[in-house]
């Protein structure tokens, strides 16, 4: 019998075989039939140091026996106020306020509902949401708005709302990009907030830009009092290098949105971070003034000891060590590609590496990206390449001779490919 269960982005009439995962450990999956698959991309970028990882477990068993789930408005608990202070902690100075939410998109929508509300309540008309040009922040309604346009949103396209779009500020022409910002700020019609994703666009294909590039972006929003809102759903928790993207660039932002690796990958839970001027404009005697925002697990208890697990490794155990030698065996990879002749642009940040195949076809529906899937499933790895960009995100526990594996894998499947 077919399973009556509905994928995501899966086109089920290509009937395609859909693996059963029974168990996982480490950076590794256990399918039922016993074959094993390398965890090359964290379960689609949420796994940080390593799956079913010890400390997250043990502490997600002991809250889940201790408070499942308690009404999180008007009441609180020890877990999430404890991990409300360590994420301000953390985070770049001025960001004081922190709200929950479940997932990278909820946590977005959060960010775009502060914004606005914040120049609703204090009585100025800004509806305008500045984007980067390939940027991605979630399927939802709002957070495809603001993302790309593109064949994934064809379908809503005329529900979604206006935004302005930054070019990406592509190597030698970032002026154009900055410019761009600075004539949208410009505007006597003046916009409510810019949001990016900080070093990294992710699902646009792993495309990198400089810090210096981030800090600009934050400077002229600051100059023009634009909200400045850092998308750090999968740059956050030591992806790009550091705890965050934007502490390379040493950023401020006024809102910074924080999912996929706030609990180690376990358990869904997303934060959106707010300054104290955001918080300001919501509080007051006025009940209508209030934030009208809410999900039913809005800081669930087991969720929120997930993640104060997961920020007491980052305290307790030497994570950027350990993402530094992923970083150098990422390299190690990447150089075995060199001068492959269907291969360029290889690039890493931190524990991410990418690499493009010349097709003349790209794009995300490029069959390129199902035969590599597929291979690289029968090769023991779980692969799921953007079009016609080769990725690797894999979990910070990952071995040198493991990434090795993975990019010898990763060759053959290029070379498999019809000319
Ligand atoms: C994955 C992602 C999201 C959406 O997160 P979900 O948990 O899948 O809703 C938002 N922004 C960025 C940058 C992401 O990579």
């Amino acid at each position: 019998m077919s399973s009556p269960v509905w994928h995501p982005f899966t086109q089920h009439g290509l009937g395609e075989p859909i693996p059963q995962i029974a168990s996982a450990s480490g950076a590794w999956l256990s399918c039922d039939d016993g074959s094993r698959l390398l965890d090359c991309i964290s379960s689609w970028w949420v796994i940080t140091h390593g799956h079913c990882e010890p400390r997250i477990a043990a502490a997600i068993a002991e809250q889940a026996a201790t408070l499942d789930q308690v009404i999180f408005a008007g009441y609180t608990h020890p877990q999430a106020e404890a991990l409300a202070r360590s994420l301000v902690a953390l985070a770049p100075a001025g960001l004081d306020h922190v709200f929950f939410s479940d997932s990278g998109s909820t946590a977005v929508e959060v960010a775009l509902k502060m914004a606005l509300g914040h120049w609703h309540n204090r009585g100025e008309a800004r509806h305008r949401i500045l984007v980067l040009e390939h940027g991605y922040h979630g399927d939802t309604i709002g957070t495809m708005s603001v993302g790309a346009r593109g064949v994934f949103n064809r379908a809503y396209e005329p529900l979604l709302f206006d935004v302005q779009t930054v070019p990406f500020p592509v190597a030698g022409q970032e002026k154009a990009s900055l410019d761009a910002l600075e004539s949208f700020c410009r505007a006597a019609d003046k916009p409510a907030a810019f949001i990016v994703e900080p070093l990294v666009l992710g699902a646009g294909g792993m495309l990198f830009y400089p810090p210096e590039v981030l800090r600009a972006f934050s400077e002229i929003c600051a100059q023009h009092d634009v909200l400045f809102i850092v998308d750090e759903v999968m740059t956050g928790w030591g992806r790009t290098g550091t705890l965050f993207a934007c502490e390379q660039a040493r950023v401020e932002p006024d809102i910074l949105c924080l999912a996929k690796g706030l609990t180690g990958g376990s358990v869904p839970l997303a934060a959106t971070l707010a300054s104290a001027a955001i918080f300001e404009s919501h509080r007051s005697m006025d009940r209508a003034a209030m934030f009208f925002h809410s999900s039913s697990f809005t800081a669930n208890p087991v969720c929120c000891a997930a993640a104060n697990a997961n920020l007491a490794i980052w305290q307790e155990e030497d994570v950027p060590g350990r993402i530094s030698a992923l970083g150098h065996a990422l390299d190690e990879g990447l150089a075995s590609l060199a001068g492959h002749r269907r291969l360029h642009d290889a690039r890493r940040i931190g524990a991410i590496a990418a690499i493009d195949i010349l097709v003349p076809d790209g794009g995300y529906l490029s069959d390129v990206a199902l035969r590599l899937r597929a291979y690289a499933l029968a090769n023991g790895l779980l692969l799921r390449p953007l079009g016609n960009t080769i990725y690797l995100m894999p979990p910070y526990c990952t071995t040198r001779a493991e990434i090795a594996q993975a990019f010898a894998v990763i060759a053959d499947a290029v070379d498999t490919l019809p000319d």
